[in-house]
């Protein structure tokens, strides 16, 4: 079922924590609403659920599946949502956990005991939990109560899925599982879902589209390669990985980035893997630099250099790029960006 989101602006007080925002969601999408801290990802959420109100203005609507929702109680929106501190019941097991909200339900809703048990196994399933359904939350990792706090919110049937951080809390390893499961499990159910996170790693892994936020706005929305390949504007650039900031002096030469303007032409970026490393004694052109620590560990070789003001410059190769030059901590180099992006509205 797709969700519309039509000019909402959402203040508290006098501050502006949604300013106009318009969206679309389609039939089956997982969408990510990616931003840092305080961006408005979390009132967007809320009022898609109805959590949350906002200011009535002209053209100022929330449509499911073309239908405006707005004025409608919580519990028709029929929403499932998963929170990052989702507080399973202590002391129920995890079976209970997830039958509770059909358990609730009244009047011609209500399922019989031999149907909730099915439903309940059948997501106990799904979550991959198959032998733990009699185990209490505490007899559980991290990541399994995680699952349990999906099932649950699946067990309602929603017609959309709301997941607010659903793996911040959990550590690195754990939440990298969890993602590829929870993508798994998507494309096995497509279900309308939307995620927040400020991780740009789960973002680009996990979704259909991202939608980047940033202060109350939508900065950019788009395919996860086409935002972070084509970035509208600086805050997307940077928001999305690593990047390095040069200015252009006028006599062509380059520095990083600088507070002093007066004699840089313009300002452009370059990610780390776009920037080529030569011995200084190569005649070739760059900018000088210094190795200043070198990070074999991983799938790509990572290095931090800095230039003659102490400016750091981080630079990624592939191990064979490496090998070719193997520079080392100490080592004078020229970094040469190989493609860089200029945004007309930061040209100096
Ligand atoms: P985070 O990643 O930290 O959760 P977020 O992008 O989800 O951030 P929101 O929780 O949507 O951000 O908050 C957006 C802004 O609105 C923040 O500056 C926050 O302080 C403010 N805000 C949120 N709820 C309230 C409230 N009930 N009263 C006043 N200000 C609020």
């Amino acid at each position: 079922m797709s969700i519309e989101i039509k000019n909402i602006t959402k203040r508290f007080g006098n501050f502006t924590a949604l300013n106009n925002v318009n969206l679309k969601v389609n039939d089956g999408e997982l969408i990510a609403l990616l931003g840092p801290s305080g961006s408005g990802k979390t009132t967007l959420l809320r009022i898609i659920a109805g959590l949350e109100d906002f200011e009535p203005r002209d053209g100022t609507d929330i449509l499911f599946k073309g239908k405006s929702v707005v004025g409608d109680p919580i519990g028709k929106r029929r929403i499932g949502f998963v929170f990052q501190h989702y507080a399973l019941f202590r002391h129920q097991t995890v079976f209970e956990n997830i039958a509770f909200g059909l358990r609730v339900r009244r009047g011609n809703e209500r399922l019989s005991r031999t149907a909730i048990k099915k439903r309940v196994l059948e997501l106990i399933h799904l979550i991959q939990l198959d032998t733990l359904e009699n185990r209490y939350p505490d007899q559980l990792s991290g990541g399994q109560r995680q699952r349990v706090a999906l099932a649950r919110a699946l067990a309602i049937e929603p017609k959309f899925l709301l997941l607010d951080e659903p793996f911040g809390a959990l550590d690195a390893r754990v939440r990298q599982n969890l993602r590829r499961w929870l993508r798994k499990l998507h494309d096995e159910i497509k279900l309308t879902s939307i995620f927040v996170t400020h991780d740009q790693e789960e973002a680009l892994e996990l979704a259909d589209r991202i939608v980047v936020m940033n202060e109350g706005r939508i900065e950019q929305e788009g395919m996860p390669s086409e935002v972070f390949h084509k970035p509208k504007n600086e805050f997307v650039m940077d928001f999305l990985g690593n990047v390095n900031l040069f200015h252009e002096r006028e006599d062509g030469s380059s520095v990083l980035g600088s507070e002093n303007t007066s004699d840089l032409l313009k300002k452009y970026f370059v990610r780390p893997h776009e920037i080529d490393l030569v011995p200084p004694d190569n005649g070739g052109r760059g900018l000088p630099a210094v190795v200043k620590r070198v990070q074999l560990a991983g799938s790509l070789a990572k290095m931090e250099l800095v230039d003659a003001d102490g400016r750091e410059i981080y630079v990624e190769f592939s191990h064979e790029k490496y090998n070719v030059y193997q520079f080392q901590v100490g080592n004078s180099v020229l970094a040469v960006p190989r493609k860089t992006v200029v945004f007309d509205d930061y040209a100096i």
